[in-house]
């Protein structure tokens, strides 16, 4: 019996099954999602397996918004002898040869605690895999394995082709505050440069040459990420930024309000991190593409409390009914980080 696993911020399992079902019925692809409030899991179970199988060879963890890890998953594997729990997992996994494995567990109160258990069962099982030829490290061709543990003597086989999933266990990145950093937002700003764009990507897109303008900059930790891969930014905001940051070169600190300032040129760069209702960010990133006073943006949308979907969902069709209507040819992906709280990052370019 075949389902889809994902794992998602806890409280979000009702925002990730709508759209989830959203994303699958655009797909043709009906069925029902299993989700228990603040677990940080859910299941999407097709009525057609085989229609299941097909669509996941398409999916992609970039087309949902708040799963943080997928993959397909089979039937739970429950009372696992805690003195044993390996056994009977390489019993399920039926030969099966695999270039990489995961275990993983949802980030919710419940079963934080098995994130120990998860990362100390890891290389055991890769041990025992290699010596049976189940595993070959960093072979692409083949699948990666996910163990995802649900409690301690219980657990769901599951797997994701290579590129398909998120690159770390439970999509949480391993990502270090430097202590230069003004603020810890400036690892939100890292989290979606290495979700967004590829290594090569990074390298040509931020780099001395390029100016970016920041809306919403204090006390300045995406512009502190910027002046750090040597752009020019333009920090606007009405509060004090870091001193250090302030008097560096590369910075223009402007106390003006982030919903009229305009650049004076076009910059290749649009990031903005204000606390504002999430439509009206919405309209502003998609004026300055639709003038052509940036080329790209990264910005942050404030969810409410309740029909989060809905509210990222009409962001969604203000910012394409906009440049459509602008005849600007766009990409926009839109995602809920690990580093996100009540908010979505978004990444809006023109192709
Ligand atoms: N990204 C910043 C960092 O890394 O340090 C943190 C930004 S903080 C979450 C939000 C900022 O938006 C506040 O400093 C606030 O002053 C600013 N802000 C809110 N509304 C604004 C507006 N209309 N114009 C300019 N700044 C605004």
């Amino acid at each position: 019996n075949r389902q889809l696993l994902l794992l998602t911020r806890a409280g979000y399992e009702g925002d990730c099954a709508a759209q989830v079902q959203a994303v699958a019925a655009e797909a043709g692809v009906h069925g029902f999602c299993k989700a228990k409030a603040d677990t940080g899991y859910l299941t999407f179970i097709a009525h057609d397996a085989q229609a299941l199988a097909e669509w996941f060879e398409t999916l992609d963890l970039d087309d949902l918004i708040f799963a943080r890890q997928l993959c397909l998953a089979g039937e739970p594997l429950a009372d696992l002898p805690p003195d044993n729990r390996l056994g009977p997992i390489l019993a399920a996994l039926d030969g099966q040869v695999f270039g990489g494995v995961f275990v993983e567990t949802p980030d919710a109160e419940a079963t934080r605690p098995l994130m120990r258990l998860a990362r100390q069962f890891t290389k055991p099982l890769e041990q025992s895999m290699r010596k049976r030829g189940l595993l070959e490290p960093g072979n692409r061709e083949r699948p990666r394995l996910h163990l995802t543990f649900t409690d301690s003597t219980t657990v769901i086989p599951g797997w994701s082709h290579p590129g398909q999933a998120a690159p770390r266990p439970m999509g949480i990145p391993r990502l270090k505050l430097s202590k230069h950093a003004p603020s810890r937002s400036a690892l939100k700003l890292e989290e979606a440069l290495i979700t967004f764009l590829s290594p090569d990507e990074r390298q040509e897109l931020l780099r001395a040459g390029l100016e970016a303008v920041d809306l919403g900059a204090a006390p300045g930790g995406w512009t502190w990420q910027l002046v750090r891969d040597g752009l020019m930014v333009t920090a606007v905001d009405n509060g004090p930024m870091a001193e250090e940051l302030a008097a560096s070169h590369q910075v223009e600190h402007r106390r003006e309000d982030g919903f009229t300032f305009r650049p004076e040129r076009p910059v290749e760069w649009l990031v903005c991190d204000m606390v504002e209702k999430p439509v009206r960010v919405a309209a502003l990133m998609a004026d300055w593409m639709a003038r052509g006073d940036c080329r790209r943006a990264i910005f942050n949308l404030k969810l409410p409390m309740k029909k989060r979907q809905q509210a990222v969902t009409a962001c969604r069709e203000l910012i394409e009914g906009r440049l459509i209507e602008a005849e600007v040819p766009f990409e926009l992906a839109i995602r809920q980080l690990y580093h996100d709280r009540d908010e979505v990052t978004a990444y809006l370019r023109r192709v």
